[in-house]
């Protein structure tokens, strides 16, 4: 894949970018190497101050940041605003947090015949992010805002259709004052992975990307024994009950498959409903789909704009025309606009069967399969017959319910009466082929962390010091 700007909305190449030498590549792991030693020796306080000035200037740089992802990957500019502006927020929230999240966790002393024990918390040293184009910025934030302010360094693999995010991110950190070499952006393609990981001095690597992806790079870090964090794909289920305020979850429903114009691994992508309220949501959120405005980014009256890739577009209407093709009944959209930019319009299938695609697949696009089921039993037996397991909807009044589907439904996440999304301080990743590991919060930022025992003995003969091995 060249890494080029190519915009989504005309399809031109606006820049490319030569990849970076072997040689090149090598001397930013050294830097990261060399800054990770001064880094972890900083106090948290003076990590903090340098993360808050990251957010200070992604705040007065907002505009220009949005307009650069919207021109690269295609997302609406209101949306790559609220992003720009939700990276900020979690650079705040970790410069105020990450003194507690790191402080030593005191253990019972006595029951370890310690005179003091505690668990500490420590950065293991660079880490490789290899990270994707959807939320360009927001997806690197959340690893680089806890690793960083753990005293870790990084080395960021982005995606090869938003290198100029990438050069963005890494001229952040810099201005805000991190030293030279605590986040460096590497222009390589995804065959360096392998070299960068095998590497030595990178202790880890996270991954948000493809099921595909996470198995090759879960490869090597398996042959290396290295610590790896995978966000993969998702296929979540949204799930609407009798009980459900129908109106709110059509309308959310629609919000919840399109935003990101439908490429965000917690779309709903699955609208699994009730029978006795099926055709009542079908015929709302058909008809909010078909409303929303396909166009123009930039246009602020914009609601879904063109896909990031032709490949992409290709790739979702592949998926429907085969369901259509084996009896599926389209709701609306399903047509593939002529014309320049990668536009997808809503869509909406239904009569969906285990032989067609999109009954197994993630829909990267903003096209939705609607399901029909009888009882709650039934529902949680399709919302979970998918190999993935990232986030998860349900919609209904019924507190026994609601509570019945925080814990049969089998997700990294439980969204109820709303719509999947992630917070600075809520653990967010997956289960099953959704991946492994946890960003966000404490256990985001632990991550990355040795977890390290510590065990003081008064040091004297009667104190019985580690009596038994292991
Ligand atoms: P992708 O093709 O897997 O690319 C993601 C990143 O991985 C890019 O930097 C890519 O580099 C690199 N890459 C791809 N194949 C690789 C390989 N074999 N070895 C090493 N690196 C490799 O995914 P995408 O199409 O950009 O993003 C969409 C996918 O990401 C969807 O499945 C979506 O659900 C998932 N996603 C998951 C989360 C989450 O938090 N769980 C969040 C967002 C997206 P190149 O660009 O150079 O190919």
């Amino acid at each position: 894949m060249p890494i080029a700007t190519t915009n989504p909305a005309t399809g031109q190449v606006l820049k490319t970018y030569e990849p970076m030498s072997d040689e090149q590549v090598g001397a930013a792991i050294e830097r990261a190497d060399l800054a990770f030693r001064d880094l972890h020796r900083t106090t948290v306080a003076q990590r903090a101050q340098w993360m808050n000035a990251a957010a200070d200037l992604l705040d007065a740089e907002r505009d220009d940041t949005a307009r650069l992802m919207t021109t690269e990957m295609g997302k609406t500019y209101a949306a790559a605003q609220a992003e720009v502006t939700k990276c900020a927020t979690a650079c705040r929230f970790y410069a105020a947090n990450a003194e507690r999240m790191l402080a030593d966790e005191p253990a019972d002393a006595q029951a370890v015949k310690a005179k003091r024990a505690v668990v500490r918390h420590q950065p293991i040293g660079p880490v490789l992010a290899v990270m994707p184009w959807n939320f360009p910025l927001w997806q690197v934030m959340r690893f680089a805002a806890p690793a960083l302010m753990a005293g870790n360094t990084g080395l960021l693999k982005h995606a090869s259709n938003v290198p100029q995010t990438a050069l963005y991110l890494e001229d952040v950190f810099r201005r805000a004052g991190f030293p030279e070499g605590a986040f460096t952006t590497l222009l390589v393609g995804s065959e360096a992975v392998d070299r960068i990981l095998s590497d030595p001095r990178v202790r880890a690597a996270t991954l948000t990307g493809s099921e595909s992806a996470g198995r090759s790079i879960g490869q090597i870090a398996g042959r290396e024994l290295k610590k790896t964090v995978l966000e993969l794909g998702g296929s979540d289920p949204f799930v609407v009950m009798p009980s459900a305020d129908l109106d709110r979850a059509a309308e959310v429903a629609t919000t919840a498959r399109c935003q990101n114009n439908g490429q965000s691994c917690i779309a709903a992508k699955r609208f699994i409903v009730h029978t006795d309220v099926f055709d009542a949501f079908a015929e709302k959120f058909a008809a909010n789909m078909a409303a929303l405005k396909v166009g123009d980014p930039m246009d602020e009256s914009t609601d879904v704009g063109p896909l990031a890739s032709e490949r992409g577009r290709d790739e979702i209407h592949a998926q429907v025309r085969d369901a259509v093709d084996h009896g599926a009944t389209l709701l609306c959209g399903g047509e593939k606009p002529a014309g320049d930019g990668w536009y997808y319009p809503p869509t909406v299938v239904t009569d969906l069967t285990p032989q067609m695609r999109m009954w197994s697949e993630e829909v990267f696009g903003p096209v939705a399969g609607l399901y029909r089921v009888s009882s709650y039993e039934e529902a949680i037996e399709v919302a979970n017959g998918t190999t993935f397991g990232l986030g998860s909807n349900a919609w209904t009044m019924d507190p026994a319910e609601q509570e019945r589907f925080a814990t049969d439904l089998d997700a990294g996440n439980v969204f109820i009466n709303g719509m999947t999304t992630s917070f600075p301080e809520l653990p967010f990743g997956g289960v099953k082929n959704s991946g492994y590991g946890r960003e966000l919060s404490a256990i985001g930022m632990r991550e990355f962390c040795n977890t390290k025992t510590v065990w003081v003995g008064a040091g004297a003969a009667s104190a019985g010091a580690g009596a038994h091995a292991e």
